[in-house]
């Protein structure tokens, strides 16, 4: 049970009782339960169609560029794309449910953090313009889901891709410090009001609806970010100023390999 505005009345100086709205939440626990159990199917159910669309569009561009149809290549290498972006909408949701769930898997290992930001670069710098300039400083191993790192990675990258529509370069940056790994992702773009900076990692929270239209997303992404760095005992932040730019930036314990 949950009791909303709650008022006290007060009979000679002394609470005697609250009178409120009193909901019974398990309601609301069973409602959400079931909307995540629908989620999780139906994203599930999702993928495997995707996965042969995205082979076909694959074959496709294949058999037009030895046809030498440059053109129609071009339509099925787009295909691909807009593919690969709904295949990535459907694994937030699809997280979404895991964690809720309290089921998200973290497969632990030691890996290089400057190999995996490289890695990381080279396939977003294929789907920008924009110059991913890069700022690193010397860096060690760490201990923790390379898979799951390069997804925090990737979603940081190119959210500073998408909200910075004007700029034409965003900075990626790495170094140690206290035993950490610091990972950041500056962008030149339409950054955020302070008030709304400590809200950007809740689940399905936009900071401007009307945003909607103009920068697509569901509000996922940096939620599921949070939860994988806290999951490996690191840090996620951001700093941020209106019309100017954001930078985020997330930090892992170094691995002793001792
Ligand atoms: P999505 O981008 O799908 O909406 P995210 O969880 O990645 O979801 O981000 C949540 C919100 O935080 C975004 O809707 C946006 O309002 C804000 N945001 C995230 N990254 C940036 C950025 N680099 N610059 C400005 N706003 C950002």
């Amino acid at each position: 049970w949950f009791l909303s505005r709650a008022k006290p009345v007060i009979v000679d100086g002394v609470i005697t009782k609250w009178v409120g709205t009193c909901t019974n939440i398990n309601e609301f626990k069973n409602l959400s339960t079931q909307k995540d159990t629908f989620l999780g199917i139906a994203s599930h159910e999702l993928k495997t169609p995707l996965t042969s669309l995205k082979l076909y569009a694959q074959v496709l561009e294949r058999m037009m560029v030895k046809s030498g149809d440059e053109r129609n290549a071009d339509l099925a290498r787009k295909m691909d794309l807009q593919v690969v972006k709904l295949t990535s909408l459907i694994s937030d949701l699809l997280d979404v449910t895991k964690i809720n769930a309290g089921k998200i898997h973290l497969n632990e290992d030691y890996f290089g953090f400057d190999e995996l930001i490289k890695e990381t670069i080279e396939e977003q710098q294929m789907s920008t313009s924009k110059k991913i300039e890069t700022n690193f400083d010397v860096i060690g191993t760490v201990f923790a889901d390379k898979e799951r790192t390069a997804q925090v990675m990737t979603n940081l990258i190119s959210n500073a891709i998408k909200y910075s529509p004007a700029a034409d370069r965003i900075i990626v940056s790495s170094k140690v410090q206290d035993n950490n790994v610091i990972f950041s992702v500056q962008d030149f773009g339409i950054g955020m009001p302070a008030d709304k900076l400590e809200k950007v990692f809740d689940q399905y929270y936009r900071v401007a609806e009307d945003q909607n239209n103009t920068f697509p997303g569901l509000g996922l992404g940096l939620y599921i970010a949070a939860e994988i760095i806290e999951r490996s005992n690191g840090k996620i932040w951001v700093e941020s100023e209106l019309n100017r730019g954001s930078t985020f930036y997330f930090s892992l314990p170094l691995a002793h390999n001792d």
